[in-house]
């Protein structure tokens, strides 16, 4: 059974299309190699020995298949999955109402973790730990704790801000994994099994063309897919080639390196203003309308990955590459 806290539903069918689409089984899971041979042990050992499996923490940038990943080990060991989020948790109670109504081995997975209130997760780490809740009853001196067992339950925690977790906190996870960006053959792989889904076909190349301009996640290629149908579907046709991907993502300014005109204007704002950096991150911010943690947690990791930016002590800096691509030429100096 799988249980979600209706603050955690995205609400917009796109999601619910791309929820259609998630990877039902580790078969239909691409890529990320290392972290499901190390989880298939862990959930093994696990299932042996009859216990729950370890706290588990995924960081990494946003569709790279977190949740895809917690759904599947509850789905493997067979266990419930409860859906939640730092920013729905910001009571203890609404925790204590969460954890107590566990069953043993169940799964509690709590999408942006790093938004959790101190107050929260100083609640979670008995519950972590020795699988009890502390409650205090009353209040000033005549205010008692009384202390509450709880199932052997696992929490799985999925954040894009590792860094902003504390020591003690992180040191409660058992088993911590970074999921990395997908190269253009695995997402050419995901595109494959999901065309299918959607009842298209696609061309081996046209898949290919598409993950590269992904920006190496899932959750974009699996969105420009739909897009590339919808581009076919009102031509009324099921198949897709290299040109409809060409024709298409063009239409939405998707470059070859899969960059998006909010991505360009990043770049360009550096190099026409700044003579490309070195730029604070808040100016930065500023400059685009956009607040901090957008560019640090949805902008900057695939610039950065992709060489076109780099993060320096004084600021944010626009690479040769960048100027390049953008057919910019490079300041004198
Ligand atoms: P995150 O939680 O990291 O933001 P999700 O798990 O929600 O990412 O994944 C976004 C979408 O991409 C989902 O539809 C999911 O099924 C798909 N997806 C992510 N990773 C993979 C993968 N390795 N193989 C196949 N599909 C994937």
């Amino acid at each position: 059974m799988t249980s979600i806290e209706p603050q955690s539903l995205a609400g917009n069918e796109e999601e619910i299309i791309l929820t259609t689409l998630r990877a039902q089984n580790w078969d239909e899971f691409h890529g990320q190699t290392h972290i499901k041979k190390s989880l298939s042990v862990a959930i093994t050992a696990a299932t042996n020995r009859n216990e729950s499996l370890d706290h588990t923490l995924f960081y990494g940038p946003p569709g790279l298949g977190k949740t895809t990943l917690s759904h599947l080990i509850a789905k493997e060991m067979g266990v419930n999955i409860k859906i939640t989020s730092g920013t729905a948790l910001n009571k203890t109670g609404d925790l204590a109402a969460i954890l107590t109504n566990l069953q043993e081995g169940d799964i509690l997975f709590i999408d942006e973790i790093h938004r959790l209130p101190k107050i929260v997760e100083e609640t979670l780490y008995p519950a972590m730990e020795d699988y009890a809740l502390d409650i205090v009853i009353g209040k000033g001196p005549s205010a008692r704790t009384i202390r509450l067992d709880l199932p052997k339950f696992t929490i799985v925690g999925a954040t894009t801000r590792f860094g902003l977790l504390t020591g003690p906190f992180r040191d409660r996870f058992g088993i911590i994994h970074r999921l990395k960006f997908y190269t253009p053959t695995e997402l050419a792989i995901v595109l494959h099994n999901a065309s299918q889904k959607l009842n298209v076909s696609i061309d081996k190349d046209a898949a290919l063309d598409i993950g590269s301009r992904s920006r190496g996640t899932p959750r974009i290629a699996l969105k420009l897919l739909k897009r590339v149908r919808d581009f076919v579907e009102v031509q009324d046709r099921t198949h897709i080639t290299t040109d409809d991907v060409a024709q298409s993502l063009s239409m939405f300014n998707i470059d070859s390196l899969g960059l998006d005109e909010s991505d360009r204007a990043l770049l360009l704002q550096l190099i026409e203003k700044h003579k490309g950096g070195p730029v604070g991150l808040s100016t930065l911010a500023a400059m685009l309308n956009e607040d901090t943690l957008t560019i640090e947690e949805v902008f900057e990791p695939y610039l950065l990955q992709m060489g076109l930016l780099k993060r320096t002590p004084k600021g944010r800096i626009v690479t040769e590459q960048a100027y390049k691509h953008l057919g910019k030429s490079l300041p004198t100096n």
